[in-house]
Order: structure tokens, then C-alpha cells, then sequence
């Protein structure tokens, strides 16, 4: 067993309210010099830069940072659900289902660019390189068509678990946006978001009606700027770092264990 810290909760310059600074590379730096293993790229309502993220952890890193294919979707009642896949195909086709009920069009392909020259932030979908390849045409921020039940069996039916995102926050999570945590759908986790893990570390946090479903807590950055990757992480006791070993360490199977960090 070894115990490795994880953030699984990066957006990239993809989702539209992330620094510009969020590229491929940068996040991959960032990560290794603040001692993360593993990290899943979770941008809102698209999985489209995961895999230039995981190209360049694998180019610059080797195998010393691992990354999980994520997604954050934002469900009708707008609900931020995270969706974690063992494989790229789950998150991408969770995305592709979510972007055909969001207002705008479909991408389109441009010409490479480098990712400097973008002066907000326009949707980009990079190559690992931090190129622009395409830009996304559908508004990313929106509610999708999908309610929270519906999206946590899409996120199931692809393979993944669903993760309720910042639980503690007011705005865009369970509580805050339905008033009360439901039976059903069921999460796999829940998130409590950096800000969350302070006031806990203080005393000040009321979560008895989380902690009455029995949820396995988590934390993630969900850093929209280089600096705010790793400031809350979770410890992953696993013996690997792998999406399987993440999945086994918070059902807490064996002597794995997660905890918050
Ligand atoms: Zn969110
Ligand atoms: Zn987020």
C-alpha cells in the first residue's frame, strides 16, 4: 500500500470561467511540483480537453501523474454533478450526449493556434501543446436538458460514478439548488469544495444531513487557475494509482482507505 494525494476536480481553459492559463502543460507542471499522483480533468459539460491533458501528463511525466477522465455537468435543476470513467470514451460520450441538449451549435474546426494568442476565453479545445484545435460553440456554463437523476444513470450507463460536487456550497450543489439531499439518485461520493474543507478543519461546518446518507467524502480543488490546483486534495491509501484502486479506497475495500487532505 502507498498513500498518494489526488485532485479530482481541474477544470482547463475549455470551461469558460477558467483562467486562459489552464493548458495542458501548465496543469501537468502544476501538479507535479505540488505532489499530486493522480487528478481528473472535470470541465464543465465537456470531456473534449481530457485527453490533450493526459497526452501531455504522459509526454512530460511519465507515469508519475495519472488522469482520470472527467466531466462537470450541470443538470437541469442546476445541480453540479462530477462523472469520473476508468476510460476517455465514457466521459466523451457523456459529454456528446449532454452538448446536444445545450444552446448553441457544434464545434467547429479551426486552424492550430497557440492557446497565447486567445484573448478571453473562447471555448478552446487544445492539443497537448496548448494549440487551439477547435472552439466550442455550445454555451458550456448552461443547465443541460438532463435532471440530476437522469444524469447520474448517464454517467452510470457509461461506465463512471457520479460525485456530488461541493456539497457545502450554496449555489450549484444538491442542497442549495433542491433544498434537501435526496435517497435517489444515489452518489458514489460526496465533494466538499477547499473552502468546505476549512471551515471544517475549524468546527464550522454542518454537514449531519450528508453524513446521514452515508456518503464517502472527498475533496478537490475545482481550480479554475494554475494556482489553485492541489489547495484541497484527497489521500488515496491504494496500491496503485489507478481509476480501479481510487474506485476500491473510497468504499474503503481492504486496507484502502481515502481521507480528506
Ligand atoms: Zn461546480
Ligand atoms: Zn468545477
Amino acid at each position: 500500500m502507498k498513500t498518494i494525494l489526488a485532485d479530482l476536480h481541474i477544470h482547463t481553459a475549455l470551461s469558460p470561467c477558467a483562467s486562459r492559463q489552464m493548458l495542458p502543460r501548465k496543469i501537468v507542471h502544476t501538479c507535479l511540483d505540488r505532489g499530486l499522483t493522480m487528478i481528473a480533468i472535470c470541465d464543465h459539460n465537456s470531456a473534449a480537453n481530457v485527453s490533450a491533458v493526459t497526452e501531455a501528463a504522459r509526454k512530460e511525466s511519465g507515469e508519475a501523474l495519472k488522469v482520470v477522465p472527467g466531466i462537470e455537468v450541470t443538470t437541469r435543476e442546476e445541480v453540479h454533478v462530477l462523472g469520473l470513467f476508468p476510460a476517455l470514451e465514457g466521459a466523451l460520450a457523456v459529454g456528446e450526449s449532454i452538448l446536444e441538449t445545450l444552446p448553441g451549435k457544434r464545434l467547429t474546426e479551426e486552424p492550430s493556434i497557440p492557446a497565447a494568442a486567445n484573448p478571453g476565453n473562447g471555448q478552446w479545445i487544445l492539443d497537448w501543446e496548448g494549440r487551439r484545435t477547435a472552439t466550442e460553440r455550445h454555451l458550456l456554463t448552461a443547465a443541460s436538458g438532463y435532471s440530476l437523476e437522469e444524469t447520474v444513470n448517464l454517467i452510470h450507463r457509461h461506465g463512471g460514478v457520479a460525485v456530488a460536487a461541493h456539497v457545502d456550497r450554496r449555489a450549484f450543489s444538491v442542497l442549495g439548488q433542491l433544498g434537501f439531499f435526496p435517497e435517489i439518485p444515489r452518489f458514489f461520493a460526496g465533494e466538499i469544495s477547499a473552502a468546505g474543507v476549512a471551515r471544517m478543519k475549524r468546527g464550522e461546518l454542518q454537514i449531519e444531513e450528508i453524513r446521514a446518507h452515508d456518503l464517502p467524502l472527498i475533496s478537490g480543488s475545482d481550480s479554475h487557475s494554475p494556482e489553485e490546483i492541489a489547495c484541497s486534495c484527497t489521500a488515496f491509501q491504494v496500491t496503485e494509482p489507478c481509476f480501479a484502486e481510487l474506485i476500491l479506497a473510497i468504499q474503503g475495500i481492504g486496507s484502502r482507505r481515502c481521507c480528506i487532505a
